[in-house]
């Protein structure tokens, strides 16, 4: 019986193993791929982490590995099918290949995946001026043109803090108005440098070793164009990897958990760190913080259990 399983191997999920070892657990990480380090993976250059400015992501990923390994913890190379409640007493952890891991608590850190425009050219120029994160890449686009496709407060987001940096900014929508919030459209539709593409969809994203145009179909006026931009920012939503966990912790409309600062969800036992759980600001910093605090709410969880 462990103490603690960590379902995830991401930033948060490395940190909560760091910080669950120090505080004396038992435990595992059940990770279901073996390269450590979650999105930050495909990250080309993260420059907003605090002390490494400009690590490469890979490098980042297999850092924080080595820290997690260094410290003793365990990992399990699995992919989890689902958590059983034993008699509110402990939890079985069932994976996919029908193995079981008893344990008093767990922490998910299974983070959200970005939504994918499945079009042509994206999949092949990923991490070659295709980005999904804006915040992250946006410094490689100074001076040049970009694209952003989504209508949410995101792509709005995007496009306005990408129009201080860019010379030019396309913001691709579908529809012809804005899901985003009205104060942040308010902002955008005051930057000179941004023009709003209404009614259109990407149709492909042309380029050799990096992208060189965007070709757009405007489905109103059923007119086909194509844009020169160095880069392309998609931000039409995430899906959180919350699937297996539905039916034992409760989740909001967009299939995140539901939990605050503390990791806390509603199922006692279970916490939900990092990028899957409700949360403002989904980065690599608030999800090692996210580490940590799920550990002090497992810390506290165990010894209410004891002492009960
Ligand atoms: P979102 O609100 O779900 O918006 C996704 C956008 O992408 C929508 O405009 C949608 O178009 C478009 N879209 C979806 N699938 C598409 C496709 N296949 N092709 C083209 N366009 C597509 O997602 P989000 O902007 O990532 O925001 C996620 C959540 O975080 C939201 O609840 C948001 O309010 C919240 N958030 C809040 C703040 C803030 O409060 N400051 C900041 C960021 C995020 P349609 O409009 O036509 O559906």
């Amino acid at each position: 019986m462990y103490d603690l399983i960590i379902i995830g191997s991401g930033p948060a999920g490395l940190s909560a193993a760091v910080y669950g070892k120090r505080a004396g657990f038992d435990i595992v990480v059940i990770e279901m791929n073996p390269m450590s380090g979650g999105q930050v993976l495909n990250t080309y250059e993260v420059d907003n982490y605090l002390g490494l400015p400009g690590i490469n992501g890979f490098d980042m990923g297999m850092e924080f590995k080595k820290h997690a390994e260094g410290m003793g913890v365990k990992f399990a190379n699995a992919k989890v099918s689902r958590i059983e409640n034993i008699d509110n007493d402990h939890f079985n952890v069932v994976t996919d290949d029908d193995s079981i891991f008893e344990t008093k608590s767990i922490i998910i850190a299974t983070g959200a995946a970005h939504a994918l425009l499945n079009v042509p050219g994206e999949e092949k120029l990923t991490g070659k001026g295709v980005s999904y994160c804006a915040t992250c890449d946006g410094a490689f686009f100074r001076n040049k043109s970009v694209a952003v496709v989504g209508g949410g407060d995101v792509a709005v987001e995007d496009a306005v803090f990408l129009s201080r940096l860019c010379e030019k900014v396309y913001l691709i929508h579908r529809r012809d108005s804005l899901r985003a919030a009205k104060m942040l459209q308010d902002r955008l539709f005051a930057c000179g440098n941004v023009e709003v593409l209404w009614d259109s969809v990407v149709e492909e994203i042309e380029g050799n070793e990096q992208v060189e145009s965007v070709k757009i179909h405007n489905v109103k006026e059923d007119k086909h164009e194509t844009k020169a931009v160095d880069g392309i920012f998609i931000a039409i939503g995430l899906n959180p990897n919350s699937g297996f966990v539905r039916d034992i912790v409760e989740c909001d409309d967009g299939g995140y958990i539901i939990a605050g600062e503390d990791c806390v969800t509603k199922t006692p036992g279970i916490f939900a760190a990092g990028d899957v759980r409700t949360k403002g600001l989904r980065q690599i910093v608030t999800a090692v913080a996210d580490g940590a605090n799920a550990v002090a709410s497992v810390e506290r969880y165990i010894l209410d259990k004891q002492q009960k």
